[in-house]
This record gives C-alpha cells, structure tokens and sequence, in this order.
C-alpha cells in the first residue's frame, strides 16, 4: 500500500490526491483521504479504483475541506480474506475523549488474529476484515491522554511491518516499525509538511526531501513545534525491504540515499557478471524489468531492445488479486514487437518470478513471434518464502521456487535457459560491498532467504512451518 500526508498547505486533499496518485504503483484496489477543517470537522472518502477516477471530481474534493489531511491506496495482502469491502478502505477514523484521529498503515501486522481476539473479548467492535484496524482499538483502550502517546501505546502491541501516518485536528503523525520495513520519508512544502511511503510523491508536489523516517521512529508535527522526533520503541538492527528496491518502489524514488533506478541497474550489471549468456538482444519484460535489462545490456555490451511492448493503459498484474484475471492479464498487458524479434536469440530480463504465470506467457508469445532462443535473467533470487509484511505473495505451494529446483523451472518455463541473481549479487548491488552477512543480513529478505525477522505470529498459529 501507500500512504501520505500534508499538513500546513491550502489545500490539503489536491495534495493528497496527487501524492496518492504518484504511489499508485503501490496500490490500485482502492483509496481514500481524510481531512480536517475548524469549521467542518473531519472529512472523509474512500473509493474503489485509481485515484485519478476518484479524487479528481470536483464533487468529491469539494467534501474534503482543510489544511491537514491523509491518504491511501490500497492493495490487499497475506491476511485479508476475499475481495475488498468499502469498510476495509483506509484511512481508519476513530473518535476518543481528546477528540478524532485518522491513520493509514502500510504494512502487514503479523499478531493482528491475535490481538483482534483480544480487543474482541474485551469488548471492541469492529468494523473491517483489516489488520489494520487492530491499531486504532488499542488507541482506544490505552490510558495515555493524547493521542500520540496513545498510539506509542498501541504500536507497542503491534508486531510485524508498519509505516504509519495519522493525523489528530492538528498533528500530523508518521511513524515506522523498529524495523523498518516499509518506507516513510518527509518532505518540506512552503510553509508545511508531507510525510510519504516514496520520495516520488514529493516530486509531484514539488516538496522537498527532508529525509527518511528512521526505523522506530515517530514524528509528529503540529504548528506549535513543528517537527519532534520521538523513540517509542527498544532500538533493533533495521531490516528494510530488499523487495522495494528490486520491483515494489518506483524508479524514480530515493530509498535509503539510493537511487532505486541505480540500483536496479546494477542489479542488470551484476547479473550479467554472474550469469552471462551469448545473444543478440536483451529485451525487458517492462516495466519492472526495465532497468536490470539496460545493466545487462551495458555490461555485456548485447544490445537493449524493446522487445516487448507494454500497453500503458495496464495496471501492475501482480497487484490484481484474481488468479484468473492474471493469467488474461498477461495478454492484454504485453505484446511482442514481431519485426524485432523474429529469428533472434533473446535475453529477456524481469524482476521476479513467483507463480511463474507471467514468465510462461511470455515464453509462449516470444517463441510465436518466432525467436530462435529464449533466455530468461531474473533480478531477484528465487522468491521461495510467502512475504508476511505487507507485499502479496501466495501461499508457499504456489511459488514455483518452493517446488522446483532452477532447471525444473527452466524445463517448465520451457527456455533455454534460466538464471536468477545470487542473494549476495543483490545485496552488492544495493551496495553492500561484501555481500549478505548471513549471521547479520543488513535487509529483510525473507522471500528468497526464508530468514524472517518478525517470527509471523497468526501464520504460524495457522499451521505455516519455517
Ligand atoms: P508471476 O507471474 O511469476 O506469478 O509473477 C511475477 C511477475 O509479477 C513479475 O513480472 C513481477 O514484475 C510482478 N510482480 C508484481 N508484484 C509482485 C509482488 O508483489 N511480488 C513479486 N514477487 N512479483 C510481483
Ligand atoms: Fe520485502 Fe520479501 Fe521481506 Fe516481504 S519478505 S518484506 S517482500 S524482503
Ligand atoms: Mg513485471
């Protein structure tokens, strides 16, 4: 999912609607905003679809009035059952003696079955299926007196991967798990703030990047005292997500000081260094391929094609959460470019295989199309564990990797041949030099690694073995 916040502007849900727009990428099931104005109070709309359906209309903006406000979009991941319901649309309202506050989570809390059971028991009622909400209930019940130190509170509770923005009548709040395994960056606009999942988000606004979030960190800014920092939680080693940088993020983002386009290409570089092959083309599967193909290409010095072309009017298929409707996906999304590739070896470079759906296709369309060889360079290691933080992978019998050794994938895919980035060219390529430190690993890789760092509660209540 994605999140974003402003507070101090005009306008703040035009803002809102454009930071949400620029983090689409990162959910496209639904979004909402809340806002708040002296005069109105909060206001609030949540609606599914992308934000440019939405929260362009003038007869939606007109209903959110003020100069601080949130925002979300949405994508549903491992905890949520069947489709999306309006209620489970965020952000989450909760009204307390000291008055309203909103929030926007993204992440997956990993004790939520359990602390929904709890809060249920003692008497809180709930209104979505979201893990989510589990935050604003143990807000209600703590005794603090405001509403930062209720979420401290709260958050305390909470296990698993969080960034968080919420806002009160006044404060805008942003805070991260201590591991920080989604991102949160705040941005400086005229005269007011912004938090956001994605620096890409200030761009669209014109903000600027202040700077990241830190891992257990809470910001909350009020007009008073602008930006205080706060520590709620015990200090761990951070654990961001090595899966932002190789497909979740944008190109464009700054994650961690790093260029995320930079990185991915030298993910291209370091595949070409471990697994080279000899070709005429290498060809991305766009867009999250796009960048690793043009390292490839620069190290192997085989020329970058477009070899595949990409119907812009599609959305991300991973994020569709019907199996059906991804497999269609596929071919409406991505087309070959015939005249290119008829009679060629190809190299065809993407960021993951998971299901392995998309890869098979592809294969299939390239052969018609008449390429003499197919060759498949993945810029990510084999994903062999379900993500439980927040990124929507499918049960663990469903990924191929977890099944099948490399070359029965490769037989499967039926290609020439198949090869995907070691851990460690992964992580040198984030720009640790030495590697993955497998007694400290410096990222969360637990899709490729199977090494959690947040033991997944519910899951393994449910039966879920490591
Ligand atoms: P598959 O078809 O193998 O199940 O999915 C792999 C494709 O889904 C890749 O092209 C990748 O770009 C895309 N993808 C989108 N979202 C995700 C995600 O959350 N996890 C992974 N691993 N791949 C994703
Ligand atoms: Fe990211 Fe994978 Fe860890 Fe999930 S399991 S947080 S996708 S690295
Ligand atoms: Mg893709």
């Amino acid at each position: 999912c994605g999140v974003f916040g402003v507070t101090g502007v005009a306008d703040a849900a035009n803002f809102i609607a454009l930071g949400l727009h620029a983090l689409q990428h990162r959910g496209q099931e639904a979004g909402g905003i809340v806002t708040h104005d002296p005069e109105h109070g909060f206001s609030s709309a949540r609606r599914f679809g992308l934000v440019r359906d939405n929260f362009t209309s003038q007869k939606i903006m007109e209903t959110l009035p003020g100069a601080i406000g949130i925002g979300h979009v949405r994508y549903s991941t491992a905890g949520s059952k069947g489709a999306t319901q309006i209620r489970d649309v965020q952000p989450f309202f909760g009204e307390f003696a000291m008055g309203g506050a909103a929030i926007a989570h993204n992440g997956n809390i990993v004790n939520a079955d359990e602390l929904r059971r709890e809060l249920i028991e003692r008497g809180s009622i709930f209104q979505s299926s979201s893990d989510s909400e589990c935050i604003i209930h143990l807000m209600a019940r703590s005794l603090q007196r405001n509403i930062p130190e209720r979420m401290k509170d709260a958050l305390r509770r909470v296990e698993g991967a969080f960034s968080v923005v919420a806002m009160t009548r006044t404060k805008l709040i942003g805070v991260r798990d201590p591991l920080g395994v989604r991102p949160l960056v705040l941005g400086r606009i005229g005269e007011g703030w912004a938090l956001s999942s994605e620096t890409c988000a200030l761009d669209i606004i014109g903000a600027e990047f202040v700077r990241e979030v830190e891992p257990g960190e809470m910001v909350v800014i009020s007009p008073e005292h602008g930006v205080e920092s706060f520590k709620p939680f015990e200090a761990r080693r951070p654990r961001f997500c090595i899966f932002e940088h190789v497909y979740f993020s944008r190109p464009d983002s700054i994650l961690g000081g790093r260029s995320v386009y930079e990185t991915r290409r030298q993910i291209g570089v370091e595949l070409a260094r471990e697994a080279p092959v000899e070709a005429d083309l290498v060809c991305p599967v766009p867009d999250s391929g796009t960048p690793a193909a043009i390292g490839y290409s620069q190290e192997s010095g085989i020329p970058y094609a477009m070899g595949i072309i990409r119907n812009q009017y599609m959305g991300r298929t991973f994020i569709e959460p019907s199996e059906q409707i991804r497999n269609m996906g596929v071919r409406l999304k991505l087309n070959v470019n015939r005249a290119l590739i008829r009679g060629k070896r190809v190299i065809l470079v993407d960021d993951s295989v998971v299901r392995g759906t998309t890869s098979r296709k592809i294969k299939e369309m390239i052969l018609d199309a008449g390429a003499a060889e197919v060759h498949f360079r993945i810029a990510s290691p084999p994903t062999a564990w379900p993500c439980f933080y927040g990124v929507d992978t499918p049960e663990r019998e469903k990924l191929l990797a977890a099944t099948m050794t490399e070359d029965e994938m490769r037989r499967h895919l039926g290609v020439a041949s198949l090869k995907f980035i070691s851990l460690d060219g992964l992580y040198r390529a984030v720009g640790v030099a030495e590697g993955r430190d497998p007694k400290a690993p410096r990222y969360c890789d637990a899709c490729f690694s199977g090494n959690y760092p947040v033991q997944p509660t519910d899951m393994m209540a449910k039966g879920f073995e490591l």
